[in-house]
């Protein structure tokens, strides 16, 4: 057995599959494309690429001639083509190929699809594969297979287009239905509110005429289907995996975005009840993460015949995994230790009126920041691209599972969409960022009013869910951890901050770094949503 030397150069070899001229186009592009990466994987040293527009059924193709010359010549030893099928349909090419390889003029073969070995029974095996139709039908299905790849990845969907959108047959592509999607856009709109179920969606959209094929309403399942589908804002999925497509997105990926907690936050099936108690839902157990929840307790007093009640909290309970010892707490204990926690973050009406009106004042100055930011998310989506990049990579190579790939995918792809939307905002109208910054001040300002106020315990639930603080309650003491800017505003009352200058900033004697209130917020994700 001869142990010929491996090629140091190769040849990539592409040619049509069949004479239908509309699978041509299609298929050349997707075999280079696969091709290529099979040879970047493989470390192959591509040193020319021959496009053959002949088929292989009949001898004297020009390109395949032209590129046995070049190998005569020595300038590459290897071919690498997606399939035997490719080289070589007919007795005359198998034989001048097989004849090279005789010589060791040309050493190697390489086919992601089929493996060859310069031995007398790989020769054997790439004969066979050359000659018989089987392996043209055979590779038929993976052709089809490819065909759907490549279609993905120029991020068109294949198959029937989604409730809201039309498949344009003519073209080829997935058009808006001008008919159905204003109403898809208000399903999720009308979901984000909160207040609608699947089925009142379902009745929605059946009074517009929008029904089953049979005429009859969606089922909730397929309302939540539809909710949940990435291609109304601009993505979908193919086999699990999430592409960017090319079709027009119906909803922006906030409105998505939001819809997802909502669906989220129902499928925790926290009972209406819980709205009975002001601080239900809000606070989650130290010691085992579950949610706490609160019951009346109603104690009898016979000397003035009264019964009165007491509202206590305590953990669920209700991990399988920790068992949970924390005590119960009494809703006035905790309303105080709240009230607390919200006069943390209060602003005082003096530093309110001057943030407002350094916002005022900045505005121009703030335009030239905002670039920068949109600069700054630019680089995070290159950044993305790249970790997209090397995750593919890491796929490839079989480093991660494709159970991996597919759920790191989906989140790289979502925190890119949200990125791209980011910017275009920005770009649109760059002193959007102010509002949510002076909601932010207005709220702030709110903040005393509203822990002292101890009658409307409701106003402090809505507070602290408005601050984003991630409330924990362990042995009998409420734990607040707050999002940046509002952990920044409570740092500097507790310095003992004056706001001067370029923000707020601690006194001079004071070692913290100046606290740039006004600055703060620019990268927090609520505030460019
Ligand atoms: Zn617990």
């Amino acid at each position: 057995m001869k142990s010929p030397a491996p090629a140091s150069k190769y040849f990539l070899y592409a040619r049509k599959s069949t004479d239908d001229q509309v699978h041509q186009l299609l298929s050349i592009p997707a075999q280079i494309d696969e091709l290529r990466e099979f040879a970047q994987k493989e470390g192959l040293n591509i040193a020319e690429t021959f496009i053959e527009s002949k088929t292989a059924k009949v001898p004297g193709r020009d390109i395949f001639n032209q590129m046995l010359g070049k190998i005569e010549a020595g300038e590459a030893q290897g071919i690498l083509a997606w399939h035997p099928d490719r080289l070589a349909r007919n007795a005359v090419d198998a034989g001048k190929v097989v004849y090279l390889l005789d010589r060791d003029i040309l050493t190697d073969l390489k086919f992601p699809t089929f493996w060859f070995q310069n031995t007398p029974q790989g020769l054997f095996m790439l004969s066979i594969a050359f000659g018989q139709s089987k392996y043209y039908v055979d590779s038929l299905s993976e052709n089809t297979k490819r065909g759907l790849r490549q279609k993905v990845r120029k991020g068109e969907c294949p198959g029937k287009a989604p409730l809201g959108y039309l498949n344009d047959r003519l073209n080829k592509k997935i058009v808006v239905d001008p008919k159905v999607s204003p109403a898809i856009k208000e399903i999720f709109e009308l979901y984000s509110t909160g207040q609608y179920t699947f089925e009142k969606l379902s009745i929605f959209l059946g009074e517009k005429g929008i029904m089953t094929s049979k005429g009859k309403f969606f089922k909730k399942d397929k309302i939540k289907f539809y909710l949940s589908n990435p291609f109304y804002y601009g993505h979908f999925r193919f086999k699990k995996e999430i592409y960017q497509g090319i079709h027009e997105p119906l909803i922006t990926k906030k409105l998505f975005d939001e819809v997802q907690l909502v669906k989220k936050a129902k499928s925790h099936t926290f009972p209406i009840k819980s709205l009975e108690f002001p601080f239900t839902g809000l606070i989650r157990c130290g010691e085992c993460q579950m949610m706490v929840t609160a019951e009346h307790h109603f104690r009898r007093y016979e000397t003035v015949n009264h019964e009165k009640d007491f509202i206590y909290y305590h953990c669920t309970r209700k991990s399988r995994f920790i068992p949970c010892s924390q005590p119960f707490i009494s809703q006035e204990i905790l309303t105080t230790q709240l009230n607390q926690h919200i006069q943390k973050v209060s602003l005082s009406t003096s530093d309110h009126s001057w943030l407002i009106k350094r916002l005022e004042d900045d505005k121009c100055q703030q335009r030239s920041e905002v670039l920068v930011i949109v600069q700054e998310f630019k680089k995070d989506l290159l950044n993305i691209n790249d970790k997209l990049n090397k995750l593919l990579d890491s796929y490839l190579d079989n480093v991660v599972s494709r159970e991996d790939y597919l759920n790191r995918k989906e989140k790289f792809m979502s925190e890119k969409k949200t990125i791209e939307q980011r910017i275009e905002t920005l770009e649109q109208s760059p002193n959007k960022w102010l509002e949510p910054m002076r909601e932010f001040f207005d709220t702030a300002v709110e903040a005393d009013k509203i822990a002292s106020d101890n009658i409307n315990l409701f106003q402090k639930r809505e507070f602290l869910k408005k601050t984003g603080s991630n409330l924990t309650l362990k042995d009998r003491i409420v734990d607040c951890d707050l999002p940046e800017q509002w952990a920044a505003l409570r740092a500097a009352r507790q310095v003992g901050t004056k706001v001067s200058g370029r923000g707020l900033e601690p006194p001079q004697s004071c070692d913290h770094k100046p606290l740039k209130l006004a600055r703060i917020p620019f990268r927090h994700p609520d505030f460019l949503k």
